[in-house]
């Protein structure tokens, strides 16, 4: 795959608060890959486009919303590999294309838009023989990679971090990156996991789904009082942090998903859940293309 920095780079961050609770925070920037395409989303893709090559399918059929870095990611990649694309974009066509979606199509991936109602039968299979007969010969990824094959592939991301590392911080959306972490994982690293949704009450089951490994067995704490009210949900105080973070670190961070992980970790740092002695690596897992649909002069970074 053409990825612009790799390996990843790991960036320490220096802060005298680190120094007064003795623990140590770098970010492994994996947003740096692609400017458009978040990090994580290449993880998670790798196998099923080996699949679908080794299967000489003509390309990759998958889903997602209109502003789903999960799409481009899929664009992206199926062009890499010379494979067609087709995205099932959750609504109705709209008149002018979301930044997300101009950026499916520039990398040539084929927009068919379906009602909710149509949407949220996805998962039927009566539903999806219909969409084979239209589109043979491609194959399925679930939405955001949610399946073993994309926590393997994401299992991979373990690679770029170092073994002393005590705590492992990402931001949870379908839980695939996640549990790709445990995975790869040793015992004795802890994976913290940042929701990006409400509740995400079925966080266990999806776990065990995901690695066939017992949830109660896993060094794994799932973190959700950092949601800013829910998914997408965003306020003045979640864009001062990410201003604010940015002019610090220089790290640029999105307001689904890394930008709240961020303000989580600060505020568990403060708060002394690391114990003295952490060494903390923060997934930045990118997504910053979603920032872009918000009001220019909202972050002092784009
Ligand atoms: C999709 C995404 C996530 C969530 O990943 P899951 O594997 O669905 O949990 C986190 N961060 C960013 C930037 C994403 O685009």
């Amino acid at each position: 795959m053409q990825l612009s920095h790799y390996p990843a780079k790991l960036q320490p961050l220096q802060d005298n608060l680190f120094g007064e609770k003795a623990i140590q925070l770098s970010v492994l920037r994996l947003d740096e890959l692609h400017p458009v395409v978040s990090g994580n989303k290449l993880f998670k893709l790798q196998l099923f486009l080996k699949q679908a090559v080794e299967e000489n399918k003509t390309g990759v059929l998958t889903f997602g919303g209109p502003y789903s870095n999960h799409l481009v990611a899929a664009a992206f990649a199926a062009r890499e590999n010379d494979l067609k694309s087709v995205g099932f974009v959750r609504g109705e066509q709209p008149a002018i294309l979301s930044h997300t979606l101009e950026a499916c199509d520039s990398y040539g991936m084929k927009l068919q838009f379906i009602t909710r109602d149509d949407y949220a039968k996805k998962f039927e299979p009566g539903f999806l023989n219909d969409i084979f007969q239209s589109f043979p010969n491609h194959l399925v990824i679930p939405e955001g990679g949610y399946d073993p094959l994309g926590s393997q592939g994401a299992a991979r991301i373990m690679d770029e971090i170092p073994a002393e590392t005590t705590h492992i911080c990402c931001a949870v959306g379908t839980a695939t990156t996640v549990a790709g972490l445990l995975l790869g994982a040793k015992p004795n690293q802890k994976i913290v996991a940042f929701s990006a949704l409400r509740g995400l009450s079925d966080f266990g089951d999806r776990i065990q789904y995901l690695t066939g490994l017992e949830y109660k067995d896993l060094n794994l704490e799932l973190v959700n009082e950092y949601d800013f009210g829910g998914y997408a949900k965003k306020n003045q105080q979640l864009f001062d942090f990410m201003n604010q973070f940015y002019l610090q670190y220089q790290i640029p961070t999105d307001m689904i998903y890394t930008g709240k992980m961020m303000f989580g970790v600060m505020q568990r740092i403060r708060e002394n859940f690391f114990p003295p002695g952490s060494k903390i690596v923060c997934v930045h897992t990118g997504g910053l293309q979603g920032n872009q649909s918000l009001p220019a002069g909202t972050l002092v970074f784009d």
